[in-house]
């Protein structure tokens, strides 16, 4: 026998297997089924509004039945339905969850070059609306299931499937109403949802990212108002001068920089692996007397940075007047604003209006959909400790924990005391997580959706096989 058999024969005496090698997959010889289930959901037009998740969970829970895996479905509107399936475990461990979203942002169509519906599949990508966002976790999630039941995995913990509803701007028929309404069904140890992303540069992954926490999406309406007036007369109230100093003000605003555990982290990890120019860079950013600098830097060159080490304040919307001739009696803009995880709101819009000064501009907070702000998931864990491993074995790179700056349903999960992770598909740098989410002629290779149900896998595998 060879050295390497020896030590093959010692760990199966000595039940040393890896579940990993226990409950092997043959990921070529699936891919046609991957395929085929991923198109049958991006097929389905769940654009919201108005959402219609409901077909999507019928096509998913026909799956799971199929199988012999038994589906609950919830529903606050009967049209946009939650579907969550169980595997029992011995309960040693508590439950994991693991999720993605059932329905789409909308399209314009004639933005894009193929049926944004149509699942397209060509020169290795497949582009419909939802590829990236998020009907690649939902087809990884069902996969997950189908194949932990089809090879009799034995579990430590139930695993939990979540298909929501919801997502993309009405979380009260998701996550709001299965948090408030359904909590037992879907209550868990950890959670394994979109955001994050595998980043790969140069033809090799560079590193995997790993959201541990989010920006607490929030907004605010500046208002002025004044006598309406002709045109030809300046009039120092008119409301649009007004209103557009205060956006030009908010909106060139360098709102202080802060790090948190996460960012700290991720940035130390990323200098390790970086190139010695930018690994400076990400040295000197956690450097009080250094980073003023970088921070000027990441403003023109790396927006993703700049926008993780502060509360961001961007206008986005302006509206007044409807004649070329008339003073308008009012005059609105409105500030997109991702506030980090901790920050004082109060404190900050009275910040805010310190720095536009004027009474004649209203600055009205906007909750912006009602994500919770919760503290970051640890990153010391045993689900942590799992994707760092998968992420070694599959990729040979190291996981930083990220702080995404949208926002998903990972915030109502975290604000209950569920250590939530997201993960990713394979992306180009430059895009980053949810870089192709949203966008027109949204894809994702076939390579990376392949990778991206065998990552999932290799995570349950490796935090709930006995
Ligand atoms: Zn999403």
């Amino acid at each position: 026998m060879t050295a390497l058999g020896c030590l093959a024969v010692l760990a199966a005496l000595s039940g040393g297997l890896g579940a990993q090698e226990r409950y092997p997959v043959d990921w070529g010889k699936l891919e046609p089924e991957i395929f085929e289930r991923f198109s049958a959901l991006l097929k389905i037009d769940s654009s919201n509004p108005p959402g219609n998740e409901t077909r999507v969970t019928e096509v998913v829970e026909a799956a799971l039945q199929h199988e012999g895996i038994a589906v609950e479905t919830f529903a606050l509107e009967s049209s946009r339905a939650n579907l969550v399936a169980r595997l029992k475990g011995n309960g040693s461990k508590r439950p994991i969850l693991i999720m993605g979203h059932t329905d789409v942002v909308g399209v314009q169509r004639d933005h894009w070059s193929v049926d944004p519906f149509g699942a397209v599949r060509k020169d290795g990508l497949i582009y419909s609306r939802g590829a990236n966002d998020d009907k690649d976790h939902v087809v990884a999630g069902l996969m997950v299931m189908l194949l932990l039941k089809r090879m009799h995995v034995k579990l430590d913990r139930d695993v939990i499937f979540l298909a929501e509803a919801g997502e993309e701007g009405t979380t009260q028929v998701g996550i709001d109403y299965l948090v408030g309404h359904h909590w037992p069904e879907i209550e868990a140890e950890y959670a394994l949802a979109e955001g994050g992303s595998v980043i790969e540069a140069d033809g090799h992954v560079h590193h995997v990212l790993i959201n541990v926490t989010e920006k607490v999406p929030r907004g605010a309406r500046l208002i002025a108002r004044g006598p309406s007036g002709h045109g030809s007369r300046p009039s120092p109230q008119n409301p649009v001068v007004h209103v557009a100093a205060a956006a030009s003000k908010a909106g060139t605003w360098q709102t202080p920089l802060r790090l948190n555990d996460s960012t700290r982290v991720y940035f130390e990890r990323l200098a390790a692996i970086s190139p010695p120019r930018e690994a400076a860079r990400y040295r000197a950013i956690l450097d009080p007397a250094r980073s003023a600098d970088v921070d000027r830097y990441f403003l023109e060159h790396e927006p993703g940075h700049y926008t993780m080490l502060r509360t961001s304040v961007v206008p986005t919307m302006l509206q007044a007047g409807f004649r070329a001739n008339v003073i308008p009696s009012e005059a609105e803009a409105y500030l997109d604003i991702r506030a980090l995880p901790d920050e004082d709101l109060t404190k900050f819009f009275a910040e805010l209006r310190r720095l536009i000064n004027d009474p004649a501009v209203e600055v009205v907070p906007v909750q912006n959909g009602g994500r919770p702000a919760a503290p970051p998931s640890r990153t010391d864990n045993a689900m942590f400790h799992a994707l760092e491993k998968v992420s070694r074995v599959m990729f040979h790179a190291p996981v930083l924990p990220g702080m995404l700056a949208g926002a998903t349903d990972c915030a109502q999960l975290r604000a209950k005391g569920v250590e939530c992770y997201g993960f990713g598909p394979i992306a180009a740098d430059q895009d980053g997580p949810l870089g192709g989410a949203h966008s027109d002629d949204e894809s994702i290779s076939v390579r990376a959706l392949e990778k991206l149900v065998e990552f999932l896998w290799n995570a349950v595998i490796e935090v709930a096989a006995s």
